[in-house]
C-alpha cells in the first residue's frame, strides 16, 4: 500500500500559523509568505560575492539566491490584541508587483489562527518599509484592521509619506516605497500613535530606538512575568549572514553605517542579556536566541510550542 498524499492548500496562500506563551501573554506567529530577494551580493554590502556564498554554503543554504521569511507577530496581553507589522499584502499596485503572488499572505493566515482582523487593537509598526506596511490597506484604500490605532516613530511617518521624495530615486521599487507606506498609513491618519525611545505602547510592550536601517526604526521589547522577548524588526536580514558579519550592510538602509552600529550594540546587549529575540525575516517562526560564536553571533532556534 502506497501513501496517499494530498496537496490541498491553495497555491496562491502560502500557509503557517504557531503559538507560544510569553509569561502572560498568548503570542501567535503568522506567515506573511516569503520574499526572493535574489542573489546575496545584491542584497549584502561589503564583502565579496564569493565570501557570501561561503557563507550559505557553510550554513546548508543555497548559495545563488537569498529567501527571507516573514514572520508577524500577534501578542495578546489579555488587555489588548497588538499586530507587529503588516506584512507586504496583495494590493495589486504594490505587494504583488513588487514581491509575486506568494506573500501578502497575513490575513487567511491570522484567520486560521483564529484572529479576525477587526479584533485587532494595535498594529505596531517596527518601521514603514514594503514588507512592513503594505498590508494596512486593501485595494481601495480602505483599513484591513478598522479598529485599529497604528504606532510608529514620527519621523518614520514624515519621511515616508512624503511624496516629494519620489523624484529624488531613481527605480520604481524605490519610488513605490514612498507612495506605498503613505497609500497604506493614509487610512489610519487619524489613528497614528507616536512612539520614540522608551514609548510604553500598551503596558509591556516599549519601544527602542534603533535608527539606522530606516530613518525611524524601533525595536520592541515585550515584556511578562518578569522575562523579556525583543521584537527586533529589521536588525537583521539573514540568520547566518548579518549574524557572523553584523559590520556588513543591507541594500535598503537608510543610513548604513549608523544601522552597522544600532545591530553591533544591540546584538551585543542581547547575547549578554540572554534576551529571547523575535526575528521578523528568520526562519518560521524566528523565535530564538544569540550566542557569541564564529566571527560574529550564531542564531540558536527555540522549537515550535504550542500552548
Ligand atoms: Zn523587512
Amino acid at each position: 500500500m502506497g501513501l496517499n498524499v494530498s496537496a490541498s492548500f491553495r497555491s496562491d496562500i502560502f500557509p503557517g500559523w504557531t503559538r507560544f506563551r510569553h509569561g502572560a501573554f498568548q503570542c501567535t506567529v503568522v506567515v506573511d509568505g516569503p520574499i526572493h530577494a535574489g542573489p546575496p551580493a545584491q542584497g549584502f554590502i561589503g564583502a565579496e560575492a564569493r565570501e557570501l556564498e561561503k557563507m550559505l554554503n557553510d550554513g546548508f543554504l543555497p548559495t545563488d539566491a537569498i529567501t527571507l521569511s516573514q514572520n508577524l507577530l500577534v501578542v495578546n496581553t489579555g488587555e489588548k490584541l497588538v499586530l507587529f507589522d503588516s506584512g507586504c499584502g496583495r494590493n495589486e499596485r504594490f505587494g504583488l508587483r513588487h514581491f509575486g503572488s506568494q506573500v501578502g499572505c497575513l490575513i487567511p493566515n491570522l484567520r486560521a489562527a483564529g484572529i479576525a482582523p477587526e479584533e485587532i487593537d494595535l498594529v505596531v509598526l517596527t518601521h514603514a518599509h514594503p514588507d512592513h506596511s503594505w498590508g494596512l490597506a486593501d485595494d481601495r484604500g480602505e483599513r484591513l484592521f478598522p479598529n485599529a490605532r497604528v504606532a510608529v516613530s514620527s519621523v518614520e511617518v514624515d519621511y515616508w509619506t512624503d511624496l516629494s521624495r519620489v523624484e529624488s530615486v531613481e527605480d520604481e521599487h524605490r519610488k513605490d516605497q514612498f507612495r506605498g507606506a503613505a497609500f497604506n498609513l493614509a487610512p489610519y491618519r487619524d489613528r497614528l500613535v507616536f512612539v520614540s525611545d522608551r514609548t510604553e505602547v500598551v503596558p509591556g510592550i516599549t519601544a527602542i530606538a534603533t535608527p539606522g536601517h530606516s530613518i525611524g526604526h524601533h525595536a520592541y521589547v515585550i515584556e511578562s512575568e518578569g522575562r523579556a522577548l525583543i521584537h527586533w524588526g529589521d536588525l537583521s536580514h539573514h540568520q547566518i549572514i548579518l549574524l557572523q558579519r553584523p559590520d556588513l550592510g543591507f541594500v535598503f538602509d537608510y543610513d548604513q553605517e549608523q544601522a552597522i552600529a544600532t545591530r553591533v550594540k544591540m546584538f551585543n546587549t542581547i547575547a549578554s542579556d540572554r534576551t529571547a529575540v523575535f526575528a521578523c525575516h528568520f526562519p518560521f517562526p524566528g523565535r530564538g536566541h544569540l550566542r557569541r560564536g564564529g566571527t560574529g553571533f550564531d542564531w540558536i532556534a527555540s522549537p515550535i510550542e504550542i500552548s
